[in-house]
């Protein structure tokens, strides 16, 4: 038998939105790995083995992943939203760089929808010119750059989205985030926080800059930016396409 890997994005929530890619790539698996939740949303069947893990430990799922594979396993690893944003995609190659051995193993990555683009769909299309992503987590990156490319983003005048933006360990961070917003744009720039988009906690409140407030955002949600040009249209959030 002939071990894979394929990492796959289950979307953000509703299993509606996993596609039938990732879908069947379960069907095969004879294992999956993933942070504790993801794994949850996977069924339990005969045959297939869980292996949830905590969060952080990404490298040691993407050796175990390759190990397994390389024993003859199926083995998908799953990720919220695409596998290739802020998530376990990049873990692979880099578990992969450290093993010569290794590199013609049967690798795929199946694309998932990301947190931004559903909450996107949700508002209307915040994100419809150009935009960035920033993780805000400094979790593996320092706040002095998150800080850098935060201006400079603004001061492009991109749309945004912000992944990780607030969490336990790190209480006052978003606060600064809002401040440097407020130095680089307009009080009437639009934000959306977009909570648990696609489950049944969804939840997106949009509010000008001037009444954004760190308390609105939690590790659940998604914070769009509107760009200068981003306004409202009824119950809509829409960014026009041409230059501002
Ligand atoms: N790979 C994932 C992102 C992982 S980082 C993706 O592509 O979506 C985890 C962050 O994603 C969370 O802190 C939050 O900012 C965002 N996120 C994930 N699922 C979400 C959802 N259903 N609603 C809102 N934000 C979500």
């Amino acid at each position: 038998m002939t071990g894979w890997v394929t990492v796959a994005g289950l979307g953000p929530g509703d299993d509606a939105l996993v596609t039938p890619q990732v879908a069947q790539a379960l069907d095969q698996a004879t294992d999956v790995i993933g942070y504790i939740p993801y794994v949850a949303r996977v069924a339990a069947r005969p045959g297939l083995a869980l292996h949830p893990s905590d969060n952080r430990v990404e490298l040691d799922r993407a050796r175990m992943a390759l190990d397994l594979a390389a024993d003859g396993r199926r083995v998908v690893i799953v990720s919220s939203g695409d596998p290739g944003v802020f998530a376990m995609a990049s873990a692979l190659f880099e578990a992969l760089e450290d093993q010569p051995d290794r590199h013609d193993t049967d690798i795929r990555i199946l694309p998932g929808i990301t947190a931004m683009l559903a909450a996107a769909a949700r508002a209307g299309a915040p994100l419809g010119h150009d935009f960035c992503a920033i993780n805000l987590s400094d979790n593996l990156k320092p706040f002095d750059l998150i800080e850098h490319r935060l201006r400079h983003a603004a001061r492009g005048d991109f749309a945004m989205a912000f992944y990780n933006p607030r969490s336990r360990s790190r209480p006052q961070q978003f606060a600064r985030v809002l401040e440097i917003l407020r130095q680089e744009c307009t009080p009437e720039t639009l934000i959306i926080f977009a909570r648990a988009v696609s489950t049944p906690d969804e939840c997106l409140t949009t509010v000008p800059l001037s009444q954004a407030t760190p308390q609105m955002a939690d590790m659940r949600t998604v914070v769009l930016v509107g760009n200068s040009a981003t306004r409202r249209v009824g119950r809509w959030v829409y960014t026009p396409r041409g230059a501002n």
